[in-house]
């Protein structure tokens, strides 16, 4: 329980071979790259715990294993972000990470068009909000599957990259030159355009299950909520079951691999 973390004190230090070793065998997809993207992933994560605070709340105790596990999902999106510790800026608008035992029930409000607020509960497994702390329900941390394509942690921290020009529109910051469109006007409209279109699909596919009974999605139909619900959801698929990603949202394969993999 946090003896090798609790040593870190800002400075990176590998992680453990056996600590390591461990990780990917309980999250496989994180092991499906060559040995030396493997490494990266590993100094990267390293990098990333050496950064951030973990907090168990409800008397949660957050061991090394659980926040190595999270570091390492946290750092998968940004592996191809720069050299050195570029990918770590990404996520540099926060330091803390709340791990719930559970789901947590947050109490919402909203004000309709006619100025009366309304109270209700939402169930969460994960929040990212911008320039605040990641939260993480550690049983669906622990309940990845690469099957389901469901991933909160892969999810969370796709909402911070979204976030990242303030505004959670299923639209990350993109580089220059992206898909080798000169501008970045044009690249954000070929991005929301292409997004658009599969998020219609996905939220077609969800109320056909609902209403009248055909087969569900394989991924979490929360995606079906917003665009940018949907662009985390999917993201968790493309990064836990490529083959299955690559097969059902054929328009998206190339607009993701040219955002998480720029210049593969
Ligand atoms: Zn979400």
């Amino acid at each position: 329980m946090w003896g090798w973390l609790r040593r870190l004190a800002g400075t990176p230090r590998d992680i453990p071979d056996a600590l390591w070793q461990a990780t990917l065998t309980d999250y496989p997809f994180l092991a499906t790259g060559l040995p030396a993207e493997q490494q990266r992933l590993r100094e990267l994560s390293a990098g990333f715990l050496a950064n951030k605070e973990f907090h168990g709340a409800q008397g949660l105790v957050i061991t090394d294993a659980m926040a190595v596990a999270i570091a390492a999902q946290a750092c998968l999106p940004v592996l191809y972000f720069g050299a050195g510790r570029q990918p770590l800026d990404w996520y540099d608008d926060f330091v803390g990470i709340v791990v719930h035992p559970d789901e947590v029930l947050a109490q919402r409000e909203v004000m309709d068009e006619d100025g009366v607020v309304h109270h209700y509960d939402e169930v969460l497994a994960g929040e990212a909000m911008q320039g605040g702390p990641v939260m993480l329900s550690w049983q669906d941390v622990a309940a990845a599957s690469s099957e389901r394509g469901y991933n909160v942690v892969i999810h969370e921290f796709v909402h911070k990259l979204d976030l990242r020009d303030g505004q959670p529109d299923g639209c990350p910051p993109l580089p220059a030159g992206f898909l080798g469109i000169s501008s970045a006007r044009q690249a954000r409209d070929h991005w929301l355009a292409t997004l658009q279109a599969g998020f219609e699909d996905f939220r077609e596919q969800v109320i056909r299950a609902e209403r009248f009974g055909a087969p569900p999605p394989w991924l979490d139909p929360y995606g079906a909520e917003a665009i940018d619900e949907f662009f985390a959801v999917a993201s968790e698929a493309y990064f836990v079951n490529r083959p299955q990603f690559a097969q059902d949202f054929v328009a998206l394969l190339p607009l993701f691999d040219a955002f998480y993999r720029p210049g593969a």
